[in-house]
């Protein structure tokens, strides 16, 4: 019998669940009693197949996943189990005299190495390479894969983490809330969670014991704020419920244009990555897209598209939100996203060097091409209200030079994103030059307090509510108020109903974010009038600590407010 227990973790998607504990099982490891590899070129052989089997059983996954997001992880996954390098690297361990089990635990280590050393994005692979790796291990040794139990009541998912391509296919019928160990709030399992809407809380400190523990445990969740309840008691899945319940009541009431109580305009709107992202999202009750992330549709290809296979997805964007705004990144290819036709060789630190519109400036073909296609499909959607800007931008020269080249294609609106504290303390003379500017608190966190996004151990110091991030927001704001120019943002900052009251006091006017978070935005801000937001962001902006920050506005919050997070 297991005993009461409150664990803490980081919320990554809103939500509250119970249910009994489905264990991920753990990847059963190397086999310790096989023999060396007598036959290098038969064993070989027998590793290929087992990785095609693998490879095969993905690709089969993702013809059924829910989503166009989960099928692209997935089929990227299954390239990376048939990858040359892999082989080639197995074949070199077996003919060292490595056991087929062993041969292949020693080659991934290699290649994840090699992938952790070109950081951010291709980091964020070797979590997959580890699922590949267990895979083809099991099958190997034929016991059973590791990974998500065939689940025949609905339950909570414990798991050290969970890689993508487990969290993708999740039934969420049957998989009521996700719990890992690990795992980062930008990680691909958080982000597929909340768009799967299962609860989910990430870095849940103490419940490997739990991963250990034989027989069955209840769980319970809250995605929000990363609260887990080991074995509770029948009141602590009531008060759960009556949380879910208030929330639902907090959020019925609010529906329309994004406002504070007395009237204070923020557009709220979506970030996207696919025309079918942009035809659910426009479906909603939103009022465009502030983050079109056009190198996710990219992120798969060794080629570049072609402007005619550009100019159709944009049109059918810009179709799904008909008069509704629509702003469009140009490619932010490099460090977390590298595109294998954009890529410029490897760096010693991608996350500061030529990403971004760094990278469009070295390979202006592509950047050209993709303006082109903007502007053909401005043409043949000509009701759309397209925006378009650049992302990493740090100087006026550079914003000078992509508004130049926008213009000159026609685009009717050209912006900067300010993702570095260089264009947030020069924004007033960035604006200068364009017709807005939009905030990604991800990559400004990242730059303001040196931290890289993708370290989870980190997340203290990424935490958009850290008071130097705040100080850039507000600087960026003087800025547009200085050009009478909009700012908004379209980091996941926007999406924290707190957060978002101060961001508005701050002086952003749009707020673009997940579009399940919408709904809760827009509730916060209409329980609250611009006063209180500026006090908010004053008192916020002044806190010693991101802590006392966080505490010092949820004092002056609505309390409906606390049912929204
Ligand atoms: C950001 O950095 O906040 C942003 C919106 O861009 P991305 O997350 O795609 O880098
Ligand atoms: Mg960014």
């Amino acid at each position: 019998m297991t005993d009461r227990s409150v664990l803490h973790g980081i919320g990554v998607s809103a939500g509250t669940a119970s249910g009994p504990a489905a264990v991920v099982t753990p990847p059963a490891g190397v086999d310790e009693a096989e023999p060396p590899s007598v036959d290098p070129e038969a064993d070989g052989q027998r590793v290929r197949e087992v990785l095609e089997q693998v490879a095969a059983s993905l690709r089969e996954r993702a013809r059924h996943a829910n989503s166009e997001t989960s099928a692209a992880v997935l089929e990227a996954t299954a390239a990376l189990a048939t990858d040359r390098g892999l082989i080639k690297g197995v074949a070199k361990e077996l003919q060292k005299g490595s056991g087929p089990t062993r041969a292949i635990f020693d080659a991934v280590e290699v290649y994840a190495a090699k992938l952790r050393k070109l950081g951010g994005y291709m980091a964020e692979r070797v979590t997959d390479l580890y699922d590949i790796r267990d895979r083809a291990i099991a099958r190997l040794r034929g016991v059973a894969e590791p990974g998500v139990p065939a689940l025949s009541r609905p339950s909570v998912l414990v798991a050290h983490d969970l890689a993508p391509a487990e969290t993708a296919t999740l039934d969420p019928a049957l998989v009521r809330g996700i719990v890992t160990a690990g795992g980062g709030a930008t990680s691909h399992t958080a982000i597929l969670a909340a768009q799967l809407g299962i609860p989910a809380a990430v870095q849940v400190k103490g419940i490997h014991t739990l991963l250990a523990s034989e027989g069955e445990v209840e769980l319970a969740i809250d995605g929000g704020v990363g609260e887990v309840i080991v074995a509770p008691t029948p009141e602590d899945v009531a008060e759960l419920k009556e949380r879910s319940r208030r929330r639902a009541a907090a959020l019925a009431g609010s529906s329309g244009e994004g406002a504070t109580r007395d009237g204070h305009r923020v557009k709220l709107l979506a970030n996207i990555g696919t025309a079918a992202d942009a035809a659910q999202a426009a479906a909603a009750d939103i009022e465009g897209s502030g983050l079109f992330r056009t190198e996710f549709l990219f992120l798969d290809r060794e080629a570049a598209p072609s402007v005619e296979e550009q100019t159709a997805t944009y049109a059918e964007v810009l179709r799904s939100f008909g008069t509704r705004r629509v702003v469009v990144r140009t490619l932010d290819a490099g460090a977390d996203k590298p595109l294998s036709f954009a890529d410029l060789g490897p760096e010693d630190n991608p996350a500061l060097g030529r990403r971004g519109l760094r990278l469009s400036q070295a390979r202006e073909d592509l950047l050209d091409a993709q303006l082109s296609a903007l502007a053909a499909s401005h043409k043949l959607v000509p009701e759309a209200d397209l925006w378009v800007m650049a992302p990493m931008v740090t100087t006026v020269e550079e914003t000078q030079w992509f508004a130049d080249k926008a213009r000159a294609y026609g685009l009717p609106r050209v912006g900067v994103m300010v993702e570095t504290p260089a264009a947030a303390v020069r924004a007033k003379h960035l604006l200068a030059l364009v017709d807005f500017a939009s905030i990604g608190t991800n990559d400004l966190s990242q730059y303001t307090m040196a931290a890289d996004r993708m370290q989870g151990e980190l997340a203290h110091l990424l935490n958009p509510w850290q008071p130097a991030v705040l100080s850039m927001v507000r600087a960026t704001c003087r800025g547009g108020e200085a050009t009478g120019k909009p700012v908004g943002v379209c980091g996941e900052a926007g999406g924290d109903p707190l957060l978002a009251l101060v961001l508005v006091g701050l002086g952003v006017t749009s707020l673009s974010m997940a579009p399940s978070r919408v709904g809760a935005v827009r509730a916060a801000l209409r329980s609250h009038d611009i006063d209180t937001c500026r006090q908010m962001a004053n008192f916020a902006e002044d806190a010693p600590t991101a802590a006392d920050a966080r505490a010092a506005v949820l004092a002056l919050a609505d309390p409906v407010l606390r049912d929204l997070l």
